[in-house]
């Protein structure tokens, strides 16, 4: 049978920029293995939510992925946990958190405790609280973060945030965002939890050392993006293929995860600019090699540089993934498929709703078009023309002769 490898670059598509010759970032960049595997492939654009829509890293991934956001996305929450391993269950509520410093009035001094480095053995004082039929589960993530699940009957992710996302306010009390019993319990039952958790880390004796060393306190939960788990179909059962997750940061692992894919473990993936690609390829390669199906493998840094407005990092960074990719040059049965997840122009620092370029490449599978270069304007004229994000995986079942016959 043939394998897919689906690459995603974070935030690839851009708007033209003066300094590169009105080019944009991947359209100045020299990218001679992606030029010659668009000039294999069908070429087209898409929006991974809608035309005009702008989409989050997380929304984007899972439309691309071929869930439907109303019915599959109530928050980040969710996906961050799974990220983490943690295991959901039907009817939890999950939320992204930060060990932050406040002051004696609750006004937010450092929204990460000075970026501490592990939370491990801060929030292990917390993990197990009880309070009105809900358990809190909590496990460290990478530096200041950590996984929030609250577990109980009656919940409701329509809850808001704690975190007041700068310093020099006080923490936000959680407050129901609907009229319903569900909403109101959760907001306060995870207040009394927050109340909780400060008291007990106020006084930690790791926070006593660090006052001593000068370092400010982890002696608050800021938590944000709440969602309610409901169970989903794994990748697997909706598609019939065995997927795995290639990623170095978090919410890429949780999409993974989310969705039931096997999150493999790659040594030198980070989710950062000093990423290795090659890696994460080869890994690729070797995972469809030993049995799985479809490899989803994220590469992240091309967003960062545009949220930052480094245009010539993100070129440079676009450069570092071709240069891996001749490694995807010549696979053998394998339908590549190449993609960003949104838009993040340098000129705007932030996601935008512009198309991003999408590329199917794999012989005998795809009908060529004239497209030969890798970019926004190219890939526009390109034969698939112009997709949602829900349209790819239809796309590719198609492409792999699985989709079933509508009619005689
Ligand atoms: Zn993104």
């Amino acid at each position: 049978m043939q394998k897919v490898i689906l690459l995603i670059m974070d935030g690839l598509g851009d708007r033209p920029i003066k300094e590169l010759g009105n080019k944009t970032p991947l359209e100045a960049a020299h990218t001679p293995n992606l030029d010659a595997l668009a000039a294999r492939g069908i070429c087209g654009m898409q929006n991974a939510i809608g035309v005009g829509q702008r989409p989050g890293s997380d929304t984007s991934h899972l439309a691309i992925l071929g869930y439907e956001l109303d019915k599959y996305y109530t928050g980040r929450g969710t996906i961050e946990v799974s990220g983490l391993g943690m295991d959901l269950e039907e009817g939890d509520v999950a939320l992204r958190g930060n060990l932050g410093t406040v002051d004696d009035s609750l006004v937010t001094v450092d929204r990460r405790a000075g970026r501490i480095a592990d939370t491990g053995p801060f929030v292990k004082d917390l993990d197990g609280l009880t309070y009105e039929g809900v358990t809190l589960h909590i496990k460290p993530g990478t530096g200041h973060r950590a996984g929030i699940i609250l577990r109980g009957p009656g919940l409701s992710s329509r809850i808001s945030d704690n975190d007041p996302h700068e310093v020099g306010v006080k923490v936000h009390e959680v407050h129901p965002l609907d009229g319903s019993a569900e909403a109101a319990f959760t907001a306060k039952v995870l207040n009394h939890f927050l109340n909780r958790a400060h008291e007990i880390l106020k006084d930690h004796p790791l926070n006593e050392e660090r006052r001593k060393e000068g370092k400010p306190p982890a002696n608050y939960l800021l938590c944000r993006g709440a969602g309610y788990y409901k169970k989903i179909e794994k990748f697997s059962e909706r598609y019939g293929l065995k997927a795995c997750t290639i990623a170095g940061g978090g919410l890429y692992k949780g999409i993974g995860a989310f969705t039931g894919m096997t999150v493999l473990k790659v040594p030198g993936a980070t989710g950062m600019a000093n990423t290795d690609i090659s890696a994460k390829f080869e890994a690729a390669i070797e995972a469809l090699a030993g049995g799985f199906d479809f490899a989803f493998v994220h590469v992240k840094a091309a967003d960062a540089f545009g949220e930052d407005g480094d245009f010539q990092g993100k070129k440079a960074f676009i450069e570092k993934i071709d240069r891996a990719a001749g490694t995807l040059l010549n696979l053998p049965h394998t339908l590549l498929v190449v993609t960003g997840d949104h838009s993040t122009p340098c000129a705007l620092k932030k996601h935008s709703g512009d198309p991003v370029p999408l590329m199917m490449v794999g012989e005998g599978l795809v009908r060529p078009d004239h497209v030969a270069e890798f970019g926004e304007r190219a890939c526009a004229r390109g034969g698939l023309g112009r997709l949602t994000g829900l349209m790819i995986m239809p796309e590719i079942i198609n492409l792999l002769g699985l989709a079933p016959l509508i009619g005689d």
